[in-house]
């Protein structure tokens, strides 16, 4: 199609046909821009830009065709692993752009932004390759990005090269470019890197390598649940292993005690402390990485508590000048996280807060924190003895757990300091006989203790492939025939949740607040279940109750509060 009426410029008319072919927009819509552009003598590509008629990819599109540029209709699968490997996967997200593939000697990249010069001349710099353009709906881009980008598949092929590396290498061509990069990316350190930076991307908490046989296992643990990640073929375990502990600062040579070590990552402008342990077991050492992140560890008490209700008895118990407050729960529970957000309420500079801690996990300002070291007699009885002589006016106890400390955190609790801490129980009302049973007097624990909170995580449903569903009737017999919900929810699984229908986890209380017949009670030796029956009287919430809550609002599933919470109790 030629221009139409004379005095059109020729990139006009290539965006009035590219508009036309593509129905873009309506006839009338066209000829108003003409006449605004004979008004205004901007040009035609401003002023749609302005008019909000097409959307971002559109215009992308029309751009790129008036500019003899082709625009694709990006698919993941148009995208060549060996291209891939070209761009690393930051300079792919910070320009909006993935490589395709490489054709006669030339390398496709598909861009967002397709007319950017600079960008084009720093991706030949790289890979050595001149770059043919072509454009795509950054959307498009986005998706492509973080299906190819990710670190399984990044790893996979790394060890699918692992694995051919004995084989004979290809003649190839190199341009002195693409060497450079290689001798950088040597593949055990960046199979290391992917594994790493892979388990943050997957927001795993821990990292498990176990050698095995014929292949080392890498699992993360996600959302509380180890989850296979991927598999390294033995031949590379030991460099692999020994890469991990040069970053983390361990004896390499020692290789039958155990050790531990840490490693500082930044990510995506966070920071990440990863704690790795290694222990010799049989057939090699086993690594596991502890990830610490500041900003997932260190959260508000309100974005914890869901429920208002539970925020208002977290509140009233923090709000008193003395006493003891405890969390219980078993391990990977949240306690420490709750404890932590509980002190940050408290963090205030006309308090002086000392933890004692084994180990420290996070490192809070304005807080003195003591890491508890048993071989040097740095226990926690000893520290607590200690901090009582600094005048302090609230105590984080990591964990009880010994006659001693139980001791001391109750006489601290009467003689006016505010004392935290965890228990392992598996209820609120459980930590009365397990303190009896350390030898605590039950007149001494009445009058100290504030209230107990027991804990649980549940996964929480993940928002894109949540949907309701018609309970069975099986399922409606675990609530109250009075308030049987109609609907329930679920996730079927989508890339954003691996597939698993849960995304993040979220916090169950039962909240075991003292009163003065729940007083009496323990110092009548009542037994636990009459100390439960009298809580639930006065409001109790069990885990139960929470659990169905939660459900009933969609947070979490059925299944997920059956695997966590016991719900053969009350
Ligand atoms: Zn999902």
């Amino acid at each position: 199609m030629k221009a139409t009426s004379s005095g059109i410029d020729e990139q006009t008319a290539a965006v009035l046909d590219a508009l036309r072919q593509r129905h873009f927009l309506s006839e009338e819509q066209i000829q108003e821009v003409l006449t605004e552009q004979e008004k205004t003598g901007e040009s035609l590509f401003h002023l749609l830009r302005q008019k909000d008629w097409l959307n971002e990819d559109d215009l992308t599109e029309l751009a790129a065709v008036c500019s003899g540029i082709e625009f694709i209709h990006l698919t993941p699968e148009m995208v060549d692993s060996s291209a891939l490997k070209l761009v690393p996967p930051e300079t792919a997200r910070r320009y909006g752009l993935i490589p395709l593939r490489i054709q006669s000697g030339k390398l496709v990249v598909a861009m967002s932004s397709p007319l950017n010069l600079s960008v084009r001349q720093m991706i030949a710099a790289r890979t050595g390759y001149e770059v043919r353009p072509v454009a795509a709906g950054s959307e498009a881009i986005r998706q492509a990005i973080q299906k190819h980008y990710n670190v399984e598949n990044l790893t996979r092929q790394d060890i699918v090269s692992m694995r051919l590396k004995h084989k004979p290498a290809e003649e190839k061509k190199h341009t002195p470019a693409r060497q450079a990069v290689r001798s950088a990316d040597a593949p055990v350190v960046r199979l290391v890197e992917s594994i790493l930076t892979g388990a943050i991307d997957s927001r795993a908490s821990d990292i498990h390598l176990e050698p095995q046989q014929p292949d080392m296992k890498v699992r993360y643990r996600i959302d509380g649940l180890l989850q296979n990640a991927l598999e390294v073929p033995s031949s590379v375990q030991r460099q692999v292993v020994s890469h991990i502990k040069i970053l983390a600062n361990m004896d390499i040579s020692e290789q039958r005690l155990p050790q531990d070590g840490h490693i500082a990552l930044e990510q995506q402008g966070k920071l990440y402390d990863l704690r790795v342990s290694s222990l010799p077991a049989v057939g090699g050492e086993k690594i596991v990485i502890r990830i610490l992140d500041s900003q997932t560890g260190l959260r508000r008490l309100e974005e914890l508590v869901n429920e208002s209700s539970d925020l208002e008895k977290f509140r009233s118990l923090l709000s008193n000048p003395y006493g003891m407050i405890l969390l219980t729960g078993p391990t990977g529970s949240g306690k420490t996280t709750t404890l932590y957000s509980m002190i940050q309420q408290l963090n205030r500079p006309e308090h002086n807060i000392v933890t004692v801690e084994d180990p420290v996990e996070y490192q809070i300002a304005g807080i003195t924190q003591v890491q508890v070291k048993p071989d040097i007699r740095l226990t926690f009885a000893s520290v607590l003895r200690s901090i009582l002589r600094q005048d302090p006016d609230i105590i984080l106890i990591g964990e009880i757990r010994d006659e001693e400390t139980a001791e001391i955190a109750v006489s601290a609790a009467q003689t006016g300091h505010l004392v935290l801490s965890t228990l392992h129980t598996n209820t609120a009302v459980g930590v009365i006989p397990r303190f009896l049973n350390l030898g605590v007097a039950a007149h001494q624990l009445a009058g100290a203790l504030l209230g107990v909170i027991t804990q649980r995580l549940v996964r929480t449903i993940c928002p894109r492939c949540r949907h309701s569903y018609k309970p069975e009737t099986e399922e409606m017999r675990m609530f109250a025939d009075a308030d049987a919900p109609t609907v329930l929810y679920r996730g079927t699984g989508c890339g954003d949740c691996r597939r698993t229908g849960y995304l993040g986890r979220a916090a169950v209380y039962e909240i075991l607040m003292m009163t003065p017949s729940i007083r009496r009670l323990i110092v009548s030796g009542a037994s636990e279940d009459e100390l439960k029956e009298q809580a639930i009287q006065e409001g109790m919430k069990t885990l139960k109750m929470q659990g169905l809550s939660a459900v009933r609002q969609g947070r979490t599933t059925l299944e997920e509060v059956l695997r966590v919470i016991n719900m053969r109790e009350r």
